[in-house]
């Protein structure tokens, strides 16, 4: 028996985030389905403690939380850097290298030492990806996840100030800029209707918008 799609109509959704950037990313991806979007942290929303040992795991705590809170459906993103010489490090704790000043020059540095550490120099040796799990959340308990990944190679030193994160070393294959130096739209690299994405999280905000909105476009 399959389980029957949650389908979103246009109305208040909670973004399940305390992250700027990613709120402002999925802001922008939804603007041009019609929601009123909230963020949890303009609800007064408490961030749950992300306990969960995958992205998934970790994006159902945090929708699920959002919509019981609010009663509001609730979108909620998590997503990281892997690092394949790293053995995927730092994955779902991409954030915590950051510290609790949420220092991204530190952390990208971090992950420069750590790639000097194994000695890894050449673009085939210095691969990662990014990839995010979004997990849309309904108040009545229905849940649904969907993933999307960016392949690339890390640079070094960081470049541009675009984006968030470590956006400024990721350059993602087929591409000669970095995250950090495209504008929003060039890193989302979708827009309704078309075929390509090009970032994790708007890949996997085609596979929420294929499944969820179909009929919500405003
Ligand atoms: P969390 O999902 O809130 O645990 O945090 C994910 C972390 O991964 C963010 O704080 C960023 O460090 C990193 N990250 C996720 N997506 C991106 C992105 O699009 N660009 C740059 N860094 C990202």
């Amino acid at each position: 028996m399959t389980t029957p799609r949650i389908v979103l109509h246009p109305g208040p959704l909670v973004v399940a985030s305390h992250n700027a950037g990613k709120i402002a990313e999925i802001a922008d991806l939804l603007a041009p389905y019609g929601f009123s979007v909230r963020s949890a942290a303009e609800l007064g929303l408490i961030e749950p403690e992300e306990t969960g040992e995958t992205f998934s795991a970790n994006a159902i705590l945090k929708a699920e939380a959002a919509a019981s809170a609010s009663g509001l459906p609730a979108l909620a993103d998590d997503s990281g850097l892997a690092v394949k010489a790293l053995g995927g490090a730092p994955g779902i704790y991409s954030a915590r290298w950051a510290g609790d000043g949420r220092d991204f020059a530190q952390a990208m540095r971090n992950v420069e030492e750590k790639l000097a550490a194994v000695g890894a120099v050449t673009p085939e040796e210095r691969r990662a990806a990014f990839v995010c799990v979004l997990a849309l959340a309904m108040p009545e308990g229905a849940v649904e996840t969907f993933e999307g990944r960016v392949d690339g190679t890390l640079v070094w030193p960081p470049r541009g100030d675009r984006g968030f994160g470590y956006d400024p070393m990721f350059l993602p294959d087929g591409h000669a800029r970095t995250f950090g130096e495209m504008l929003a739209e060039e890193k989302h690299g979708w827009r309704p209707g078309e075929a390509q994405a090009l970032s994790h999280r708007a890949r996997a905000f085609k596979a929420f918008a294929e499944a969820c909105l179909g009929s919500a476009r405003a």
